[in-house]
């Protein structure tokens, strides 16, 4: 076999290494199978539904992170509604002093490039409300 070519262990045809990904931990440099057989098995449903799960969870998992971020920032650590006390994390929930947040929630998500620009800011203008509080307070806007 040629230097500058090796087998796919997938589809076992012999390829140039122009055909395989690069990959510094194996023994010749390259991965084991062809970027073709690579792009047939990211394009396979089961294996494109295993990433967009894996994708979900992550970003889901992300996004609780930063929302635990700001909600500690808020509050000092301590966890609890700015105007009554409140401690049950899961009624907890980020509030625009100054207005009306409901125009973020937009879909129920606020999403994370959205709370990431919340820390850069370093949370002005937002507090720490409970879901009670929240509505509340946007009854008596509207
Ligand atoms: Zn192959
Ligand atoms: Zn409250």
């Amino acid at each position: 076999m040629a230097v500058d070519k090796k087998r796919c262990t997938r589809c076992g045809k012999i390829k140039p290494h122009a055909d395989f990904n690069k990959e510094a931990c194996t023994a010749t440099g390259f991965r084991a199978d062809c970027r073709a057989c690579r792009k047939a098995y990211r394009n396979r449903p089961d294996v494109k539904k295993q990433v967009a799960e894996y994708q979900a969870e992550y970003i889901q998992a992300l996004r609780n992170e930063l929302r635990c971020w700001i909600l500690v920032i808020l509050t000092n650590g301590r966890l609890e509604c700015t105007l009554c006390d409140n401690t049950n994390y899961t009624s907890l929930d980020i509030d625009h002093i100054a207005e009306d947040g409901n125009k973020y929630r937009k879909n129920g998500a606020i999403n994370i490039l959205y709370y990431q620009k919340m820390l850069e800011t370093g949370c002005v203008g937002l507090q720490c409300l409970c879901h009670g509080c929240n509505v509340r307070k946007s009854i008596q806007i509207k």
